[in-house]
């Protein structure tokens, strides 16, 4: 299926609306790219996604405005090498999942936040972001606003659990954890 024009308000050549219009192109070819302000205001989650890029028929795409008063923006790019890198501007990074995203960005502003992911982790679902959060608060005092979206961010670059923690219910049982629980006899 083809990528339609997606993005209200953003200006497009004419054979770029057309090429969108008629469906010319997949999201294979035509990606969005993650624009934020660049200033003091952004917060960190948006300034995470910045210069991210996106299949643009990725319904988990960040489509703006993620919060309010967001003033993030997307625009077209389009894979190097293909038909659409002569209707776009060419991407000069690759898509990849949010958390990669999130976790890259967390490593370089609050290093210890797999600490915060794990203790996350061990919270019920409903008290995660809470837990991440007073976690975060006690290791990095001073992140003052930021602290919350942080957290999130932590939750959400977490490692997923099937590579955490054995599941009772029908689960299998990751090999090494299996082998503690035989040694335990
Ligand atoms: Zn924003």
């Amino acid at each position: 299926m083809g990528v339609r024009a997606l993005i209200d308000g953003l200006e497009l050549r004419p054979d770029q609306s057309a090429a969108l219009g008629e469906g010319a192109f997949d999201g294979d070819q035509v990606w969005v790219e993650f624009l934020t302000q660049e200033d003091a205001h952004v917060r960190p989650a948006h300034a995470a996604l910045h210069g991210t890029v996106w299949s643009a028929d990725d319904p988990n795409a960040p489509a703006p405005p993620l919060d309010y008063g967001c003033r993030c923006q997307l625009r077209y790019v389009a894979k190097p090498n293909t038909l659409a890198a002569h209707v776009f501007p060419v991407a000069e990074v690759v898509p990849v999942p949010r958390a990669d995203v999130f976790a890259a960005y967390l490593d370089k502003h609050v290093p210890q936040w797999p600490k915060v992911a794990a203790a996350a982790a061990q919270a019920q679902p409903a008290e995660r972001l809470s837990v991440a959060y007073l976690t975060l608060k006690r290791l990095y005092p001073n992140l003052g606003a930021d602290t919350r979206d942080l957290a999130r961010m932590a939750v959400e670059a977490a490692p997923k659990p099937a590579t955490v923690a054995p599941v009772a219910a029908g689960g299998s049982v990751p090999a090494a954890v299996a082998g503690a629980e035989a040694g335990r006899g």
